[in-house]
Formats: C-alpha cells, sequence, structure tokens
C-alpha cells in the first residue's frame, strides 16, 4: 500500500507492506511563491509532477511490481484553491492555507454574523485560511479570473483530475473550505450564494474510502501501475495525522508542536464550537476531528534561540551541537512556572484560541531577578499553555482527554515532553511513528479496499519512544499560574490590534 501526502512545501511517498512497515520512502520538495505581502502560493504543476516523482521513486526503490500494488491513498494540506478554466486548465496557482489576502474579506464575514451562521453548519472557521473567504476575495479583486472559472477546487482534486480527468473531492478536504455542510454531507446552498457560484462549479463529492481506477495510460505506462490498481482518494493531512499517531480512540488526543502546533481529538459525529474557534472535519464519514490549529509552536523557540541566544548558537554550531539542546538544558535549571515569568506567544499572530491575527508576544511578570534563562523556560510554557487554552475549549465538546499522542521537533526535548504533561496533566506518550499522515493514507487505503476491518490495527504499526506521567509538584504550580495567564491575555486582546498598526505603520 502506498501512502502519499502532499504538503504545503513537499510531497512524501512511503511504500508500506500491509503490517504497516515502511519498505521505501521519497520526498520531493517545490518552491512556496510569496511575490507579494500575504501571498502563498504553489504552481500545480509543480505538485503534480512530484507527485509522480514520488511514486516513482517508491515504486522503483521498493522493487515492487505493478501486480503487488494493491492500492494508493491519499493525503493533503487542507484549504488549497485553485481556479480552473472551461478548458481544464488552470487560472491561478494553488492559493494556499498560507495566504492571508483574503483577511479583509474575512472580517467582514466575522463581522456581518454571516460567517458565524456558516461556520454552524460547515464548521470551518471564519478565516482567509479558507477558500469560502478566498473566493470573496477573488470576486472582488480578481473579476476576470472569477467569471472564467469553471471549477473552484484545491490541489488534490487537481491531482487526480490529471490522473482520471475527473472533478471529486472528498468529505475531509471539502470539510475545509468553509462551504461544505457537514451535518448533511453537502455543498451549502447558502455559502454558495454568499459566493455567487453554483453547485456545477464545485467537484462532485465521494467520500475519503471512496475509489478509483482507470489511471491515465501516460502516467500508468511511466510508473508501471495498472489501470486496475485502486486509488483511495483518502483526507486532508491534519486527520491523517491524527489516525497516524493513533489518535483516534475517543478522548486520546493529539498534540503536534512542530513549527506550527495543534491539539486535535476525533469523535463519532460532526460538531461545532459555539464560538466558532475550533475546525470541524471529517476522516472519514463516521470520524470527525474537532480541533484548533495554533500559529506558534516551535517557531518561537526558534526566535528564542536565534534572537535571545545569537551567541550560544554560534558556538553550538561550531562544535556540532544542537543549540536547542543547549536551551532546553538551561531552561531545565529553571523550576516550573518560571519563578512567576508568563510569556504569550503570539510572535506570528494567532489563530486557534484566541483567532487574533494582530495578537503580539509579551513577556509579564519580569523582575530583576529573572534571567535569560527564564526567559527560555517561560517560553517554552507559554507555547504549551496556550495549546492548553485550545484543550480547554475542545473540552467543554468532547469530555475530558485521557491522554496525549504528541508529535513534531519538539518531542526532540525530554524537559518540553514533561512540560506538556504537567501542563495538561495527563500522561503523554511520543509515539514513533514516521510520516503520519502517508501512514495515516496508507492505513484509510487498506480499510476502504478491505484489506483490515478496523483503522485501529495502526496501534500495532507504530512503536513508542517516549511516555511521560504528570509531575505533581509542577501541575500544582502550573494550576496556580494559568489562571493569570489566560486572564492577562484576555486583558492584552484590545491593546494588540493598535500595537499591530504601529508596527504597519513604522516598519519599512
Ligand atoms: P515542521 O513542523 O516544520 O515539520 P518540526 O516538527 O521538525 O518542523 O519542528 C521544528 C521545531 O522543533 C523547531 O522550530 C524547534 O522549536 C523544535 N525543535 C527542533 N529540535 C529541537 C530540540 N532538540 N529540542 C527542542 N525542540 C526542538
Amino acid at each position: 500500500m502506498i501512502g502519499v501526502d502532499i504538503g504545503t512545501t513537499s510531497t512524501k511517498s512511503v511504500l508500506y507492506d500491509m503490517k504497516g512497515k515502511v519498505i521505501a520512502y521519497a520526498n520531493t520538495g517545490y518552491q512556496l511563491y510569496q511575490d507579494i505581502p500575504d501571498m502563498a502560493e504553489e504552481d500545480p504543476e509543480d505538485i503534480f509532477d512530484a507527485v509522480i516523482e514520488v511514486l516513482g521513486q517508491v515504486i522503483r526503490k521498493g522493487k515492487v511490481q505493478s501486480s503487488e500494488i494493491k492500492g494508493i491513498s491519499f493525503s493533503s494540506a487542507m484549504h488549497s484553491l485553485i481556479l480552473m478554466d472551461q478548458n481544464d486548465q488552470p487560472l491561478t496557482r494553488a492559493i494556499t492555507w498560507a495566504d492571508n489576502r483574503a483577511a479583509k474579506y474575512s472580517d467582514e464575514l466575522k463581522n456581518n454574523g454571516i460567517g458565524a451562521q456558516i461556520y454552524a453548519k460547515t464548521g470551518t472557521p471564519i478565516h482567509p485560511m479558507a477558500p469560502l473567504s478566498k473566493i470573496i476575495w477573488l470576486r472582488n479583486e480578481k473579476p476576470e479570473l472569477f467569471k472564467q472559472t469553471k471549477k473552484f477546487i484545491d490541489i488534490k482534486t487537481y491531482v487526480f483530475f490529471r490522473l482520471f480527468g475527473v472533478y471529486k473531492m472528498e468529505y475531509s478536504i471539502a470539510s475545509a473550505t468553509g462551504m461544505f455542510n457537514i451535518f448533511e454531507l453537502k455543498w451549502d446552498q447558502q455559502a454558495l450564494e454568499l459566493l455567487h457560484i453554483s453547485e456545477d462549479q464545485l467537484p462532485d463529492l465521494v467520500e475519503p474510502t471512496d475509489t478509483i481506477k482507470g489511471i491515465n495510460l501516460k502516467y500508468g505506462d511511466l510508473l508501471n501501475i495498472s489501470p486496475e490498481t485502486p486509488f483511495v482518494f483518502g483526507a486532508s493531512d491534519g486527520t491523517l495525522s491524527n489516525l497516524g499517531v493513533n489518535a483516534i480512540d475517543p478522548g486520546v488526543v493529539a498534540v503536534t508542536i512542530g513549527t506550527s502546533g495543534a491539539v486535535r481529538v476525533v469523535v463519532d459525529k460532526p460538531v461545532v464550537d459555539p464560538d466558532g474557534k475550533l475546525f470541524c472535519y471529517a476522516l472519514t464519514k463516521d470520524k470527525w476531528v474537532v480541533g484548533g490549529p495554533v500559529n506558534n509552536g516551535g517557531i518561537v523557540f526558534r526566535w528564542v534561540k536565534d534572537q535571545l541566544f545569537a551567541p550560544e548558537r554560534i558556538t553550538a554550531e561550531q562544535m556540532q551541537v544542537s543549540t536547542y539542546d543547549i536551551l532546553t538544558q538551561i531552561a531545565e535549571k529553571i523550576p516550573a512556572g518560571s519563578d512567576g515569568l508568563l510569556f504569550h506567544p503570539y510572535l506570528g499572530g494567532e489563530r486557534a484560541p484566541i483567532w487574533n491575527a494582530y495578537a503580539r508576544g509579551s513577556f509579564f511578570g519580569l523582575t530583576r531577578k529573572h534571567t535569560r534563562a527564564h526567559m527560555v523556560r517561560a517560553a517554552l510554557e507559554g507555547i504549551v499553555y496556550n495549546l492548553y487554552v485550545v484543550m480547554l475549549t475542545i473540552e467543554k465538546l468532547t469530555g475530558k482527554p485521557k491522554s496525549i499522542q504528541a508529535t513534531g521537533g519538539f518531542a526532540r526535548s525530554s524537559l518540553w515532553r514533561q512540560m506538556l504533561a504537567d501542563i495538561f496533566e495527563q500522561d503523554v506518550t511520543i509515539p514513533e511513528s514516521f510520516e503520519s499522515s502517508c501512514l495515516g493514507a496508507a492505513v484509510l487505503g487498506m480499510y476502504a479496499l478491505g484489506y483490515v476491518d478496523d483503522l485501529s490495527v495502526v496501534k500495532d504499526m507504530i512503536g513508542v519512544t517516549d511516555i511521560h506521567h504528570p509531575n505533581t509538584d509542577n501541575f500544582e504550580v502550573y494550576r496556580e499560574l494559568l489562571p493569570i495567564w489566560i486572564r492577562v491575555s484576555e486583558r492584552l486582546e484590545p491593546e494588540y490590534k493598535e500595537i499591530a498598526e504601529f508596527q504597519k505603520k513604522h516598519s519599512n
């Protein structure tokens, strides 16, 4: 079974045996176009070529015959948008989730109350990331492109179109467009009316477990894939990552701290947050992933490393050791709670939990006693407090968590892993999972094609590298500090816009 994950800066592919053992791996990167502020686009052609390249590589490296490939199943990044013309040619590049040019229109939707009505049916937070806002932006600011558009699709639909000549989008990617009614499993009429588009301008909807055969012979011959080989539509990278780290049982929470971060939990029915602050995306028709995406994950630790510890960084690089390891050793000497120094990590605005693009970072509680070491520890703690606040919002919808499966670059630090256990007051397991979205795609593929009865087989396919239990002394300190952290965060909120506008006005 081959799992393919179409990401924002690269596409990965893993060939597995039916027990989930990795046989071959390939990864090909491409450019993210950021020609003007707020733009973040990819060339669909580059991505299609990357998909063909990684498929070719794993088939060659794995030395498999076409008859041995039982299926190929797909994961992809959410929220991308490509406009296709009457001749089925792209009118735009793929506008990714990271593109912010629709911000003005998502703000309008939030302010006029229509956004809340649509969110309550679609489960996609109102934000420039989502195609809903992007299409309004295109209609207003690129009307000539909007008028020529035959289909509004995403990158995975594009790849399947090139391979099979049909426009089909599965529920998982559809549920992240902001236009898909998650309760009725169809395109939402109110959203379509708002956008001035008709249903036939959107792809046909299929289930994540639906399959298609008959690959275009040109690519079938090139890759040595038979027209009989089934392709599984699959799901989105976030939802498949929950599957790939075995966080699919009720109460098992997936926490990721990579460059950004996320908290996600699987439920068996779609649910929405009364305040519109959580997403609810389909993994399959019967499994839904509720959660919040966070901008400020490890990227904040990177800032600490680069801006507060530049000399240490240079020494560490000369000694060929990780500056992050040195910094976590420094932070480890400071007690839990950083002697009352609090840090709000909003260096890059924030999505969940506050959904405020103007949010900015701050240290609170500084005294002359505090050192740079306190600042590192406070930064690491602040990132986790912020994720914990997301968890508190999720908990209201899905109940108390039972345990945490955590992944991402942060897991290289035992101090940071323990902090997660202490602040969340939960057992934290670090699964030994390689390319979790590819594995998730492959397991979904095995399930879709009847090779396994249940998605839970994934638990036998991944190992465990570390387990952390909450330390009572530490979590008591965190319990005292958290309410202060949350209150300060709420009090700062009204001030963010003004300082952000000052920064914009005076930036050069
Ligand atoms: P991405 O999300 O881009 O795939 P990763 O999951 O590798 O990236 O996470 C990168 C982040 O992991 C870095 O920004 C840094 O904060 C953190 N990180 C990397 N190495 C370490 C380490 N040794 N100790 C603690 N954190 C680390």
